[in-house]
């Protein structure tokens, strides 16, 4: 691992809201001072514009009237603006101001409906589109989402993972759920992927650990909310960093590079030799498990023996391994057992995909 790839991260960071438009000019030129006096780059600044809260009385954001001061961000300090817009009204409105790079939120994300009439207004235009992951934890909603903007034609599609509400008391804001933005990673080898840590923990002091685990996993880059007093924030005081805060972050985080290295390339071809053999055994093993069935039709046996399964798992668990496979075999091992009692069924041809 280094800290000087040839791939540089996307950065994006800004305010959860807009709250004025001196909170909103302060905390930009600070980023902009920073990053100067660092030589460091952001790609884009977020901000809040519109703001989707759960609860009635929270604050929505200024809305409209902060268009003119994101202009300003993006004419004098140069950082491209990306906002979250929840209706084609919303679109229509960033277009006027120039601003190009919009993101669907968590919240628009589980009603297809919105999500496709924001497809709509931005199709065939130059439009950058980040697609945060839905608060429910359905990767396929997510893929649909994402495939809406990729149907549409636009410029350049993103996708954001902020973890998903599980309403339980847990030490993160949102549970991180890897296995969902990875699965979205492999369906979209493509698109860049980023993590936005802060609504992923909800508090800054998690924010390191997060953000270097999406990193070490090979996300793109990193959304963090951003504010010159997060003390004083509206909305989300708790999860931003302060300009200084931010810049000593991207300092210290460490990025995989992309370069072969000659030890990997031969660890990969030992690899490619066990996956050979392991998809010949298994194969090797549905076949003798045909064999037993038929044998058990013939005697009339049945098809589930839990005695012959359990030394079968004890056999797995005999081999020296660490903690991590015993949670492997707990899980794989069910699903092999499950899938040689379907082909002693004469019957599986409900079987789902
Ligand atoms: C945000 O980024 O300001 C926001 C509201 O995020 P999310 O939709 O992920 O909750
Ligand atoms: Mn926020």
């Amino acid at each position: 691992m280094k800290n000087n790839p040839e791939h540089l991260p996307i950065w994006i960071a800004g305010p959860c809201s807009i709250e004025s438009e001196e909170q909103l000019w302060t905390t930009a030129q600070q980023l902009h001072d920073i990053i100067q006096r660092d030589g460091l780059h952001l790609d884009f600044f977020r901000a809040g514009v519109w703001k989707t809260r759960s609860h009635p009385d929270s604050f929505t954001g200024l809305g409209e009237q902060t268009l003119p001061w994101l202009e300003k961000i993006q004419t004098q300090l140069g950082f491209p603006v990306c906002v979250e817009v929840q209706t084609p009204e919303h679109v229509e409105l960033c277009e006027k101001h120039g601003i190009q790079t919009i993101w669907v939120g968590a919240r628009t994300g589980v009603n297809p409906v919105e999500v496709q009439k924001i497809a709509d207004a931005v199709s065939h235009k130059p439009f950058t589109v980040l697609v945060k992951n839905p608060i429910v934890a359905d990767l396929k909603l997510w893929i649909g989402n994402v495939e809406r903007f990729l149907q549409a034609d636009v410029q350049k599609v993103m996708a954001v993972h902020r973890g998903f509400p599980d309403n339980k008391e847990n030490v993160l804001r949102n549970a991180p759920c890897w296995e969902i933005p990875i699965a979205l990673k492999v369906h979209f080898p493509d698109i860049p992927i980023l993590c936005d840590p802060s609504h992923l923990c909800g508090q800054t002091s998690y924010i390191p650990q997060m953000a270097q685990i999406a990193l070490t996993y090979g996300f793109d880059g990193l959304m963090l909310e951003c504010h010159h007093a997060p003390q004083k924030a509206l909305s989300d005081a708790s999860q931003q960093l302060t300009p200084s805060q931010w810049a000593e972050l991207v300092r210290k985080l460490q990025f995989p590079t992309n370069v072969p290295d000659r030890e990997l390339v031969r660890q990969r071809a030992l690899l490619e030799n066990v996956d050979n053999q392991l998809s010949q055994l298994l194969w090797q093993r549905m076949q003798i498990v045909d064999e037993i069935a038929n044998i058990k039709k013939e005697h009339l046996l049945p098809v589930v023996q839990p005695q012959q399964w359990q030394k079968v798992v004890e056999r797995y668990h005999q081999q020296e391994h660490d903690e991590l496979y015993s949670r492997f075999l707990d899980q794989f091992l069910p699903l092999l057992h499950q899938y040689s009692i379907l082909r002693q069924q004469d019957d599986n041809s409900y079987i789902e995909s």
